[in-house]
């Protein structure tokens, strides 16, 4: 089964995910860990950001791994963490919109998602990567929360300067953005983790039953 997670950034999917995948018992993958190594590598080695295909035959010859406690690695480098910075942040969209860095990663995604059951983060997991995904949310949160949530995960940034960093990269991957029609939003703002892991589970039962 796969469960997809789709939504703006600091919505909470990548807490939301990894908690139900371990409550599952499913594999989790998180596609923007993906971007963002790609992002860092290109970064590293100077390739030009708006090089798409260079960026495809980066992404071709250095595929993304993922490690025992969620480390990321790629090109031999642990990246967990510098992909988290700042400057991956405003540059990661340049990269992800290039349609041949797309499918490069779609198509791993895929094969990574046929390894088991998965939950699956992103941005166009319910209606491109996996559309015939068994159950599909789409999370969503207030623009405020996200922003003070995010101000809890970042060093160095002040409230406003990252509510207007999420607002600028929603904008940014909005053409890759998509809100599948049969998926089922979740709102975060007012539930605690518990709450929303709670209410997907639920969903993934339902799905299993066969109901909805
Ligand atoms: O989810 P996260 O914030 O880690 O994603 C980082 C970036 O990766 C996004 O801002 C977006 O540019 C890109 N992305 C994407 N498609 C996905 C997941 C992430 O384009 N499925």
């Amino acid at each position: 089964m796969i469960v997809a997670i789709d939504g703006p950034a600091g919505a909470g999917k990548s807490s939301v995910a990894k908690a139900l995948a371990e409550r599952l018992g499913f594999r989790y993958l998180d596609t923007g860990a993906m971007y963002r190594a790609l992002t860092w590598l290109a970064l590293h080695e100077g390739v030009p950001l708006d090089d798409g295909p260079a960026l495809e035959a980066l992404a071709d010859a250095t595929p993304v791994g993922f490690g025992e406690r969620g480390t990321v690695t790629i090109a031999g480098t642990d990246v967990t963490q510098r992909i988290r910075e700042p400057e991956i942040d405003a540059a990661v969209p340049v990269v992800a919109r290039h349609p041949e860095v797309r499918a490069v990663m779609r198509q791993r995604q895929r094969a990574l998602g046929r390894e088991g059951d998965s939950v699956i983060e992103g941005r166009d997991i319910g209606v491109v990567v996996v559309p015939d995904a068994e159950v599909k949310i789409w999370l969503v949160a207030d623009p405020a929360v996200r922003a003070r949530r995010r101000h809890a995960e970042r060093d160095g940034l002040g409230m406003d300067e990252l509510a207007e960093e999420l607002r600028r990269r929603d904008a940014r991957d909005a053409p890759n953005t998509h809100r599948a029609p049969d998926a089922i939003a979740v709102d975060t703002t007012e539930l605690s983790l518990p709450e929303v892991i709670e209410r997907i589970t639920t969903l993934v039962d339902e799905a299993r039953a066969g109901v909805g």
